[in-house]
């Protein structure tokens, strides 16, 4: 059973963009940066879900090329699931492209896998499994 993880939005800073949420009520748990991905990330829980915003690290980072090209906004879901692994195997027998082939370390110790836009309807998708 997948559940609703978090939804990512990019953002040029989370120092700017929080105060938004804020004034909605909800609050920064706490700012991390996750090297892998190259970005910062601030996760607000709303509800059994959180909002994480994603502030990239450098010029490379795939959310700073997000930036450039799109501008800021939504940028992905994340699926919570409890074998990465499997669902990742299932996903590559539905034809799903993958964007790595083994799982990578996220935020929170989760291990992560994003699946391309292409094989979802155009929606980046995240999986996530809790890293406990
Ligand atoms: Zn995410």
């Amino acid at each position: 059973m997948s559940e609703l993880d978090h939804i990512g939005i990019a953002v040029e800073s989370i120092a700017e963009r929080a105060g938004l949420y804020e004034a909605l009520g909800l609050q920064v748990e706490g700012v991390e940066e996750v090297p892998k991905q190259g970005v910062r990330v601030a996760f607000l829980p709303i509800g059994d879900t959180r909002l994480e915003l994603l502030e990239p690290t450098g010029p490379e980072s795939p959310v700073a090329r997000h930036l450039a090209r799109r501008g800021p906004g939504l940028h992905h879901i994340c699926l919570r699931v409890p074998d990465i692994r499997a669902a990742m195997a299932r996903l590559v027998e539905e034809g799903c492209q993958l964007l790595s082939e083994e799982p990578q370390l996220g935020a929170d110790g989760c291990l992560v896998c994003f699946v391309h836009p292409k094989s979802t309807g155009g929606v980046l998708l995240e999986l996530s499994q809790s890293g406990d």
